[in-house]
């Protein structure tokens, strides 16, 4: 069972393969997106700003 997804970066599409069977290309696997866990914090940061200004009454 092949469980891990493949990236070609010539075609920029996925595949099971560690080749790609289009271009021949070594396939590699894709990082995990790391922006959505940056925008998590920057959501709490701006969360926090928020109540801090609430609270001196700048909101
Ligand atoms: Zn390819």
């Amino acid at each position: 069972m092949v469980d891990k997804l493949h990236y070609c970066s010539g075609c920029q599409q996925y595949t099971m393969h560690d080749k790609c069977p289009k271009c021949g290309t070594e396939t590699h696997i894709p990082k995990p997106p790391k922006f959505s866990l940056v925008d998590k914090y920057g959501a709490y940061r701006r969360e926090v700003k928020k109540k801090k200004l609430i609270e001196k009454g700048l909101y």
